[in-house]
């Protein structure tokens, strides 16, 4: 019997500022897939709450709307990165986010041949602002949802399994410009990192709705 080798899929990292819907296409992407969806933000909110020394640490940081230092959040996907489930790839979610931590990916990469496919969801300031304040996350399946855009059909609960929606402590307004100034200072450039690089971007135009950019990734991702 022949058994036809497993398509190797490699690193899928999207770039954008908050709200621009990450979260929503690499979950929906990973899925889709049937590999992990590995979202940096998830994984230290899971700390906190646990928690956690490293959760209490990183729940002030967070409510500042700053970075947790990059060796914590190395070390965090280095350890997740080396699950068997990763073995045909995996999506990043809100990694890396600095030249540290791109730097630090391209380690944990090499050596591996493993291919990386780069999204970059662009998003005017003004309407992440918008977006975040109507976000809301259920804090059981993770399912987000937007009261302007994409609203549950039972207010307030999720459509999945009914749990009661909640809004990020971070979406508060006074949080969401530091958000987006640490964006623009750290994480835009490490977008410039990889192009200097050599790596393809993909400029994904984030005020699309959600199918036609869901559309558009797996056009880029799987080619007819
Ligand atoms: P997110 O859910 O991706 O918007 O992340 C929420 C918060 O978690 C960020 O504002 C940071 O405080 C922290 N965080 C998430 N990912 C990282 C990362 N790669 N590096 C540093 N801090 C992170």
């Amino acid at each position: 019997m022949v058994v036809a080798a497993e398509k190797q899929i490699g690193a899928v990292v999207f770039f954008g500022p908050p709200a621009a819907g990450k979260g929503t296409q690499a979950r929906q992407m990973a899925k889709r897939l049937g590999i992990p969806h590995i979202s940096t933000g998830d994984m230290i909110r899971a700390e906190v709450a646990a928690g956690t020394t490293l959760g209490q640490e990183a729940r002030a940081i967070m409510e500042k709307g700053e970075l947790i230092p990059d060796e914590i959040v190395n070390r965090m996907v280095r350890e997740r990165l080396k699950q068997p489930d990763c073995r045909r790839g995996f999506v990043l979610d809100g990694y890396p986010r600095t030249r540290g931590q791109a730097q630090a990916l391209e380690n944990m990469l090499q050596g591996n041949d493993e291919p990386m496919t780069v999204f970059n969801i662009q998003l005017p300031a003004e309407d992440a602002v918008r977006r975040i304040t109507g976000r809301r996350t259920c804090p059981k399946c993770g399912t987000i949802y937007n009261l302007y855009g994409h609203p549950p059909r039972d207010p307030g609960r999720c459509d999945l399994d009914q749990t009661p929606l909640v809004m990020r402590t971070d979406d508060r307004e006074e949080v969401i410009r530091g958000r987006l100034e640490c964006y623009e200072r750290d994480t835009r450039p490490v977008v410039d990192y990889f192009r200097q690089q050599g790596q393809a971007i993909h400029e994904i135009d984030g005020s699309l709705p959600a199918e036609a950019i869901s559309d558009r990734l797996c056009r880029i991702l799987s080619p007819a």
